[in-house]
């Protein structure tokens, strides 16, 4: 299947989970994930309308990014995966948003990177709703202070919450409860959805939907 194709599946998919959701299909942004796939593939993507990016380490965005966004001045860039502080700085420079915001530290210095660079993207608080050890987000326990430091003390643009539920549980469980969280913090963004279920995202209120696999087919295994 060509991206193309998939593209259009993926749109139509999606337009009908908001429809069934009795919501409007561009309340939900697709984010076409494009880690481990090079730069001709995302023209693919480009060239068939889609302007919405993922990447999930900022060493691939780097090498990839700058010529595509010289190129279509319009992409928007989207870093969904963990950010060490030593790579904010780069990361400030490079994407337009920020999934993984999750603890005060990281806060602090996307705060100082972004006024030194005159920008100011928009940052989602990744949760770990399901409390995994191994996983990055910030414990749901720790979300409220986490969004005052970082909305009313950084003033970082903190839009919404995201999360990657538990591989081996229900997701709308995970789903309900962000969507809860969100509106418990005044947030009103959801990011939150992939391959696998991003329909049931959208009903429980999704408003970008991370989606790499449906897009671009398999993955080979990223380096550690
Ligand atoms: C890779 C990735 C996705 C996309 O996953 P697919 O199952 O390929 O759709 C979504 N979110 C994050 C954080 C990812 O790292």
């Amino acid at each position: 299947m060509s991206v193309e194709t998939n593209l259009a599946r993926v749109r139509a998919d999606l337009a009908a989970a908001a429809r069934a959701a009795e919501r409007e299909p561009a309340a939900v942004t697709l984010i076409a994930v494009s880690k481990t796939h090079s730069a001709d593939t995302v023209g693919e993507a480009i060239a068939a309308g889609q302007r919405h990016f993922g990447e999930n380490r900022v060493q691939e965005a780097a090498e990839k990014w700058p010529a595509l966004k010289r190129q279509w001045p319009d992409l928007t860039l989207h870093l969904i995966g963990p950010l060490q502080t030593n790579k904010v700085s780069e990361a400030v420079r490079l994407c337009d948003a920020i999934h993984a915001l999750d603890r005060v530290k990281l806060a602090d210095k996307l705060a100082a990177e972004m006024s030194a660079q005159g920008r100011r993207l928009s940052c989602f608080i990744q949760v770990n709703t399901g409390r995994e050890p191994q996983k990055a987000g910030v414990d749901p326990h720790d979300l409220a202070a986490l969004v005052t430091h970082s909305r009313d003390i950084c003033r970082l643009n903190v839009v919404g919450l995201m999360c990657i539920p538990p591989l081996t549980e229900d997701p709308a469980i995970h789903f309900a409860f962000l969507r809860e969280l969100a509106r418990r913090n005044g947030l009103t963004q959801l990011s939150m959805g992939m391959s696998g279920d991003a329909d049931v995202a959208i009903a429980f209120g999704a408003t970008h939907v991370r989606i790499g696999t449906a897009i671009f087919g398999a993955r080979q295994p990223q380096a550690a």
